[in-house]
């Protein structure tokens, strides 16, 4: 089916001529968010695996990989995604040593890996760029908002200016950065989204992950959602969100994903986010009936009020608020 977006499948078959299937991996690392080192208790939504809780920690990367790569086809084509925690903080040789540890099989295309921008340095951009005259190399940065009051609220622990800077150091290599948004964080509003995609077309990012907030058991944001304190958005808003983010965002951006993933016994709200195909079908066809395409409202002049005049904009925004 033809979505109204630029999906990773289209960029893969642009570049390979075929599917290309993933390999998610455990690579052992943890988050700078909940060791102390900028933070404790980490990002109130993350769950204790810091995401890819379907993955078997007790197997080593090898084996994590060679665990699908054994049972693949000869002339299949792989993304080897280093997803659970901070895929980047780590030093330089131990990053090297572990993403080397994955890299067995020409089959692998792409090296994927899932960070945050407080732990990219010019040392490890250096790295991932060896690492890019073999394979493509994306790095996925989970920046969830663009609003600083919103990132402390959920206790993100960086600020918008180091997202931008891990940006430029990235781009500055001609890596290709991918950004994953939260809709639904606590107290954020559409107008927070269009500020957030602003800023995403700003930095000129390579691609985006978008999901509704959910509510993981065992969670700070689940302690805060059982004393009443906060309520998920609706599937409807959320089609809403995401079609408004679809339609702003530039055409050039690759869409990755329009949907969360929970496994159901993690999950303790909302139910309808298990309901992913009916969710795609939804923006799609939302988008479909009212002749919208990715990037059909996208302004790529919009000035976010996170970078220039910063102040001013804050007011206006918690006017509207
Ligand atoms: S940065 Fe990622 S891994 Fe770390 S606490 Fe936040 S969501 Fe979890």
């Amino acid at each position: 089916m033809k979505h109204p977006y630029y999906t990773t499948n289209q960029l893969m078959h642009e570049h390979y001529g075929q599917k290309v299937r993933k390999i998610c991996i455990d690579g052992g690392f943890t988050c700078p968010n909940r060791d102390g080192t900028c933070g404790t208790g980490g990002c109130t939504f993350c769950g204790e695996r810091g995401a890819g809780e379907q993955l078997d920690a007790s197997r080593t990367i090898r084996q994590q990989a060679e665990a699908v790569l054994n049972r693949a086809a000869p002339d299949s084509a792989w993304i080897l995604y280093f997803q659970n925690f901070t895929n980047t903080y780590a030093p330089v040789e131990i990053l090297r040593q572990r993403y080397d540890e994955a890299l067995i099989d020409d089959r692998i295309k792409v090296l994927d890996i899932g960070t945050r921008p407080d732990c990219i340095t010019e040392e490890i951009a250096d790295l991932l760029a060896e690492y890019a005259k073999k394979y493509e190399v994306w790095t996925e940065l989970g920046l969830q908002t663009a609003n600083d009051r919103t990132a402390k609220r959920i206790n993100r622990g960086y600020d918008l200016r180091c997202f931008e800077n891990a940006v430029r150091i990235l781009k500055s290599r001609g890596l290709p950065v991918i950004v994953h948004i939260i809709l639904g964080l606590p107290g954020e509003t559409i107008a927070d989204i269009r500020n957030t995609i602003a800023v995403l077309n700003r930095c000129g990012i390579d691609g985006i992950k978008i999901h509704s907030l959910f509510i993981m058991k065992d969670t700070k944001l689940a302690e805060e959602y059982l004393r009443g304190e906060f309520t998920p958005i609706s599937m409807q808003t959320y089609i809403e969100w995401a079609a408004e983010v679809l339609t702003h965002i530039s055409p050039d951006v690759v869409v990755h994903r329009i949907t969360g993933n929970c496994l159901r016994e993690l999950l303790l709200a909302p139910d309808w986010i298990m309901q992913r195909d009916l969710m795609i079908c939804s923006i799609d066809r939302m988008m479909m009936q009212n002749g919208w395409t990715q990037g059909c409202f996208y302004q790529p002049d919009a000035v976010p009020y996170g970078t220039e005049n910063s102040a001013e904009r804050m007011e206006i925004h918690e006017f509207q608020g």
